[in-house]
């Protein structure tokens, strides 16, 4: 009994029928790229077994100009195909289905030969679109097509015509960016033509008994951008144009609302996908923010669409279907929707993985295999370094015991959890909890562990983790001075002026969860829509308040602070970076770069700015919160290390600087896989 009725209902296309209610939608992993298609057709082959309905490929450029890069992939040649080919077939061998994205970027395509309806720039490329001519519009439709009988060719099941988030089909719709006076352009009716003209050539070459889902934009969140009544118009005619299924696209990549952050509370923009169900007869499917079979359930189970997509979930676990038909949700791992491996490496040019599962994408090279001795393992650590190590070298047979001086496992992660918008921390601590148990990993917590009593282990895994560093300012040690982990443990007492010395990940957090009071609006759909403009489309154009963003007014006044005379937080995440300068925005943070800390005392934080020491100044605050970064906590290690006893070290107890989970976890699996 799976208790979810409604993911697992098939949905009969009329020529073929779903097995369930969950499509992957598309991801560009980059692992087309590596021309290594073993490995791409692992990776979704993987996802086939796992049971999903049907899968959607990373976005496949119809030609030159429209991929979003430079040598995008597509499907240009007759050995293109037969590549493609390989992935289909393993698919198909595995029972799975799977439709091609044929992305073309239009004026997000990074180069000079980009191309849109009007020579407008976007303001997220350095390079301006080429406006088209009549015969330039004719030549893009024909590309469509070819990519479409191409893919088809291939093996895929279908095509998704990807015409949402600001790309060239969305493009010519709004007159944000189509300002054209031509038959393109001008009327609704002429803006839309250039979308319906694909979809129904591309459906009249291929025939009937074809996937053609077409991914429209439900809620622009541009200028300018649809109105409701425009987007019903657009999907009855697409249906009318013979597509098989209608995807949600939710915000141009433009848009300064985020749009599947982990702040961004869960099914936030199922409400607009629901606003379409009962205006056309072909099924409709619900996107962004998606992560758990329950939310699939409830989604499908509240009428907002027929069909879940889900696209980063699957990244974190490849057989998130199979075990909630097994009745096992609680052992699925979660996307906690942090970007950091997967969007963050898509934008700097990297494969893409997953900060959870670092087995995505690397399903060939991180292989977890039975181990021929079974060996008892000692990890001491139960932050993200020793959890996975312990995780995976359970799984791989060995007799685990886990260690912590802390009577709770999580370590960092418990503390990230406390922060506002990252509440899918819990998710993903319970994961772990639940993980150790069912893999019969023995806990020791609540007890410092010494070098003797890790004798008698044949491997001694040590992720000790990080402490905090303790700057060297004058009155480091007055009574206002507190360190981040006690304000986010809840255990200090902190003031309502308030000053954060250094500005990484850890001081953006600490500076959230001070100007934040009450519930997080990421757990409040209609609290977080206010927190940031978002209106419906059926009342303002594009989804967009015409009153702007509205925070609930900040709980304290702060300030952040590094010396570096750069802007705060470029060093974020390149996806959600934007995201937390804007948040502490709204909440009126003071954001100061390349100070000097001169001292502090009664009347508060003394600095000054410069090599010159110039413009000083006194930051009359009640508190100071240390976030000054970390240091590796390797006591332990080198005892060790002393005796001449061997031993691994990993996480924070290896390399302090610039740690995060990401990397704590994909050292640990890594380790565990070979030991
Ligand atoms: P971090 O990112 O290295 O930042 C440390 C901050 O402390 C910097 O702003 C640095 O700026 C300052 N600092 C360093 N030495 C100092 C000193 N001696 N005196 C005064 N200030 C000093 O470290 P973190 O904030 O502790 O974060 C740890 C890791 O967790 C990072 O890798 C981070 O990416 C990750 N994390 C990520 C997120 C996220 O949202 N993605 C959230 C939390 C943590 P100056 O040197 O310019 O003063
Ligand atoms: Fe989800 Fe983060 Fe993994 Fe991406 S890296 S799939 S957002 S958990």
């Amino acid at each position: 009994m799976t208790g979810h009725p409604h993911l697992f209902a098939p949905l009969d296309l009329g020529f073929t029928t779903l097995k369930n209610r969950v499509l992957m939608g598309s991801m560009h992993t980059g692992l087309e790229e590596t021309k290594d298609w073993n490995r791409v057709a692992e990776f979704y082959a993987d996802r086939a077994r796992g049971g999903v309905g049907l899968m959607v490929t990373g976005g496949m450029a119809p030609n030159a100009e429209g991929g979003v890069f430079p040598g995008a992939a597509g499907l240009f040649s007759d050995q293109d195909i037969a590549n493609h080919r390989i992935v289909t077939d393993r698919v198909h061998a595995n029972g799975g289905k799977i439709a091609m994205q044929i992305l073309h970027a239009g004026r997000y395509a990074y180069g000079p030969n980009c191309v849109s309806a009007s020579a407008i720039k976007s303001p997220i490329s350095p390079f301006p679109p080429k406006e088209l001519d009549e015969a330039g519009i004719e030549k893009q439709i024909a590309d469509f097509v070819t990519a479409t009988l191409r893919a088809r060719e291939a093996g895929y099941d279908g095509v998704e015509i990807m015409g949402s988030e600001g790309y060239f089909l969305n493009q010519f719709l709004v007159r944000h960016t189509n300002k054209r006076t031509d038959r393109w352009g001008g009327s609704y009716e002429n803006r839309m033509r250039l979308p319906l003209e694909v979809v129904r050539r591309c459906r009249d070459a291929v025939g009937p008994d074809f996937i053609i889902i077409y991914r429209i934009s439900m809620i622009d969140l541009v200028p300018e951008g649809s109105t409701h009544d425009e987007v019903v118009t657009l999907a009855q005619a697409i249906e009318a144009a013979g597509a098989t299924l209608l995807n949600t696209g939710i915000g141009w990549h433009e848009a300064r609302i985020p749009t599947i952050a982990t702040s961004v509370p869960r099914r936030a923009f199922a409400w607009v996908t629901q606003k379409l169900m009962g205006k056309v007869s072909i099924p409709i499917i619900a996107s962004n923010r998606i992560n758990t079979p329950a939310v699939v359930e409830t989604v499908l189970a509240e009428g907002c669409a027929d069909m879940v997509s889900m696209a980063r979930p699957f990244l974190a676990d490849s057989h998130f279907i199979a075990k909630a038909l097994a009745g096992r949700a609680d052992t699925i791992a979660p996307c906690i929707a942090c970007n950091q491996a997967c969007l963050d490496h898509t934008f700097s040019g990297k494969i893409s993985t997953c900060l959870v599962n670092p087995r995505a994408c690397y399903e060939t090279e991180i292989t977890i295999t039975k181990a021929e001795t079974h060996k008892t393992v000692a990890v001491v650590g139960a932050g993200p370094a020793g959890l996975s190590a312990a995780m995976t070298a359970a799984e791989r047979g060995h007799r685990v015991t886990l260690f912590d001086r802390a009577d709770q496992i999580g370590g960092q992660l418990n503390v990230a959890k406390q922060v506002p918008g990252k509440e899918e921390f819990f998710g993903l601590v319970n994961w772990f909890d639940t993980m150790l148990t069912e893999l019969g990993v023995t806990r020791k917590l609540g007890a410092s562990v010494t070098a003797e009593r890790l004798r008698g282990f044949d491997e001694v895994i040590i992720a000790t983790g990080v402490s905090p560093r303790v700057p060297d300012i004058a009155g480091i040690t007055h009574p206002k001075v507190v360190g981040y982990l006690d304000v986010l443990r809840g255990q200090a007492d902190v003031g309502q002026n308030v000053a954060i010395i250094g500005a990484g990940g850890i001081g953006f957090d600490v500076a959230e969860y001070l100007v934040h009071a009450g519930e997080s609006p990421s757990l409040s759909i209609p609290d977080w829509m206010q927190e940031w403009g978002v209106a419906d489309p059926a009342e303002h154009r594009g989804g967009i308040a015409p009153e702007g963003a509205q925070p609930a007014p900040p709980a304290r006044k702060v300030v952040l602070l590094q010396r570096r005379a750069k802007a705060l937080g470029k060093d974020l995440g390149k996806t959600t970076g934007w995201i937390h300068r804007m948040a502490l925005r709204h909440k009126d943070v003071r954001m100061l770069g390349g100070v000097n800390y001169e001292k502090i005392d009664d009347a508060g934080l003394h600095i000054s700015f410069g090599a010159a020491r110039e413009r000083p100044e006194v930051l009359h605050v009640d508190t100071v919160v240390i976030c000054a970064g970390q240091l590796p906590e390797r006591s332990l290690a080198d005892a060790l290390i002393e005796e001449g006893r061997s031993c691994h070290v990993i996480g924070g107890a290896d390399v302090a600087a610039e740690l995060d989970a990401k990397r704590a976890i994909d050292q640990g699996v890594r380790l565990a896989a070979t030991l």
